[in-house]
């Protein structure tokens, strides 16, 4: 049963719950697991079992000092009827390609299965420790993380949710979610200026230490709901081995089968849970990793170097748009041969100079792995015909997916599956104007989406520009620590 380590290797080895707790650890490296754990993968019992049964699998493979119970409890929380399907991730076949949709949470984006989880998680290890303080999460976000983050730890006891999102660059919907967000525990601030900005902002507060005593004299502490953290990973594998046990259940693969996976990519998160998946057993021949005209990771897994010294580029799949991909760093240990010392100085060189270059004995690690990337252009026109010739309905983020699948030629021989990360109806101006529409503002455009296509409005924004604006703030970035002083105490 695995504990956890730095990818860095000058942290201390922790168990699964101080992992989640820590967030990022203390040598600045990303906790992994110090060994694989070991999965009993009966398919054919796999095949008949729900979502719920085979996320249990997952995390107690992976979160060795919960007990049964404690875990029970958190699928319980997190698995329920939020999720508008009691599949909780369907999915839709056509030929020798499936797509996953993992967009039926609260917020209509793959992130809701990990952040549905992590609240439950992250405050049953702080029971575990012993920790009396109240978890404050703070978020700076571009849109979809502050969304999910809310619903998930909206309303869960000893827990704090400080969302900043930028006033530039949210679509409406988020917007929307973002503003009328009901929880008691919850608090939202728009920031003027784009993300960077708030992102900046937001890690001078974590940085701050007479913040860090104010909030010890009031019983509250600093946790991160990131993708870095490990309890944001580990719920994300467990949608993998239910696609494949799916696929096995419907006959669409046999037992044993390799499959191939294309994964629409920003921070690295999902396609690096895809990864860990496969290395517990799942069978993977391929993984394809797609990106939007942020192309830095195709660039990187085409020559072996890292390079974000480049223009960042606002895309029709803002959740994509990001030119450091944390996660990256947990493959690299992998497929380094767990290789702290060269793990460091791959990470020093990012910081230092802006690029690195893998040894030939990591970049030998990643043969698995392959690369593409969509221009706005290429995923206007794959929504567009997707919708015409499959009478599927994509978003921008999937379609991006969808264009690098192509893209890189049939599967070898193998099932396709593509993850589908969000709602088509999240981003319905994006969508509507693919489809060779006018498109119309706010939920107009949800409601003209709903018509053109011929598709019901999600239920988890049917009636979301009928509730109450409740967070109206709008702060420049040098009041943000003086604001949330004022929201905490
Ligand atoms: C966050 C997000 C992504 C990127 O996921 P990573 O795990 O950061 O690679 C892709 N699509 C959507 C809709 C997202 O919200």
């Amino acid at each position: 049963m695995p504990e956890y380590i730095s990818t860095r290797g000058g942290a201390p080895t922790v168990t699964a719950s101080q992992a989640i707790i820590n967030g990022i650890a203390p040598d600045g490296g990303l906790y992994v697991p110090n060994a694989w754990p070991t999965l009993n993968l009966d398919w054919v019992q796999l095949a008949q079992a729900d979502y719920q049964t085979i996320a249990n699998l997952v995390f107690t493979a992976f979160l060795s000092d919960f007990t049964p119970a404690e875990i029970d409890a958190v699928i319980k929380a997190a698995y329920g009827d939020q999720w508008d399907t009691p599949t909780i991730a369907p999915l839709h076949t056509t030929g020798d390609t499936t797509i996953l949709e993992l967009f039926h949470g609260p917020t209509l984006a793959f992130k809701d299965v990990a952040l549905q989880a992590l609240p439950h998680l992250l405050t049953t290890a702080a029971k575990k420790a012993q920790i009396k303080n109240d978890i404050l999460i703070l978020a700076a976000t571009s849109g979809d993380t502050g969304t999910a983050a809310m619903a998930g730890f909206g309303d869960v006891e000893h827990t704090q949710i400080v969302v900043f999102y930028p006033e530039v660059g949210v679509s409406e919907i988020q917007r929307q979610q973002m503003v009328t967000e009901p929880a008691k525990n919850a608090h939202v601030i728009a920031l003027t200026g784009n993300f960077d900005d708030a992102q900046t902002a937001v890690k001078t507060l974590f940085a701050d230490t007479e913040l860090a005593e104010q909030l010890a004299d009031h019983n509250i502490q600093f946790s991160s709901a990131n993708s870095i953290n490990i309890g944001r990973l580990i719920p994300q594998i467990s949608y993998y081995f239910y696609a494949y046990a799916q696929l096995v259940a419907n006959q669409t693969i046999k037992a044993g089968d390799e499959i191939e996976i294309v994964v629409p990519t920003g921070n690295f998160g999902n396609v690096l849970a895809a990864y860990y998946a496969q290395q517990i057993g799942l069978p993977v021949a391929r993984f394809v990793v797609a990106s939007n005209e942020n192309n830095v990771l195709t660039d990187f897994f085409t020559t072996g170097t890292y390079d974000r010294r480049r223009e960042f580029h606002v895309s029709s799949s803002p959740a994509m748009d990001i030119l450091v991909s944390s996660n990256l760093e947990r493959l690299l240990y992998f497929a380094s041969g767990q290789n702290s010392a060269l793990i460091k100085t791959y990470m020093t060189d990012l910081a230092d100079q802006g690029f690195y270059t893998l040894a030939a004995t990591t970049k030998a690690g990643l043969t698995r792995f392959n690369a593409g990337f969509a221009s706005n252009d290429d995923t206007a026109a794959t929504i567009n015909n997707t919708f015409k010739q499959a009478d599927y309905l994509l978003d921008p983020h999937t379609a991006v997916g969808v264009h690098v699948a192509q893209q890189v030629g049939a599967p070898l021989g193998q099932h396709r599956l593509i993850a589908a990360t969000a709602s088509p109806f999240k981003f319905p101006q994006t969508v509507l104007a693919a489809l060779e529409q006018t498109p119309k503002h706010g939920f107009a455009g949800v409601e003209q989406l709903a018509q053109v296509t011929n598709r019901a409005i999600p239920s988890q924004i049917a009636t979301l520009f009928d509730q109450p604006i409740l967070h109206k703030q709008v702060i420049s970035a040098e009041a943000i620590k003086a604001t949330l002083q004022t929201e905490l105490f």
